[in-house]
């Protein structure tokens, strides 16, 4: 994506400056304008248990393109059919109804670095991705006292850093901790898959 997406956005012959930020796309431009390259899903990391954002306002155009995080993980690519310009398009599921949005892809703010992971402690031992991590308990402890429940994982976070918050919850059917874990892309996906592992032995 990096290497296909402009350094300088072309503004001049299709005027997408609209689209710098997510913003609202209707189905029919869409289809008209736009031709969809392929998708940014990538199967070895659990994107569908990450709901977070980096910490810049979403609908800014300074935004980062955390290619594993919400909602950039589940994009699909498409490139404008006169300009061959690169944009991701989602729909956002969070509001009254179903919103289509697109975003200009500007190479310079992509982050592939980092991903997440989010489980509960009910199906998963918090034990075993911390060795995974090379994390040791009174670093877990250090760690979540620094983050408590945080659903915001920190831009200048580095590979070689640990984020991990962790959000309890109270139901009738028992009580539980929701972790989000969040450092390089590689560490993830090893606890991803040994995650996946545990989950098909239910
Ligand atoms: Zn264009």
């Amino acid at each position: 994506l990096a290497l296909r997406s402009n350094k300088r956005v072309v503004l001049d012959r299709c005027n997408h400056d609209s689209f710098q930020g997510w913003s609202h796309v209707d189905y029919k431009k869409l289809e008209k304008d736009f031709d969809q390259l392929g998708d940014l899903a990538d199967s070895t990391l659990n994107n569908t248990y990450a709901g977070l954002k980096h910490a810049e306002d979403y609908w800014s155009k300074e935004a980062l393109i955390a290619l594993n995080f919400y909602p950039y993980q589940n994009c699909k690519v498409f490139a404008c059919k006169s300009c061959k310009s690169l944009f991701l398009y989602y729909t956002d599921e969070s509001g009254h109804g179903p919103s289509p949005r697109l975003r200009l892809v500007n190479s310079e703010l992509i982050r592939d670095e980092l991903a997440c992971l989010e489980f509960d402690s009910k199906y998963f031992a918090i034990g075993e991705v911390l060795e995974t991590l090379g994390v040791d308990i009174v670093n877990f402890n250090r760690i979540v006292d620094q983050y408590g429940d945080s659903m915001m994982v920190p831009p200048d976070l580095k590979a070689s850093e640990v984020f991990i918050s962790a959000r309890k919850y109270f139901s009738s059917s028992g009580n539980g901790t929701i972790y989000l874990i969040s450092s390089g892309k590689r560490v993830i996906r090893e606890i991803t898959a040994k995650f996946n592992k545990a989950r098909n032995r239910m």
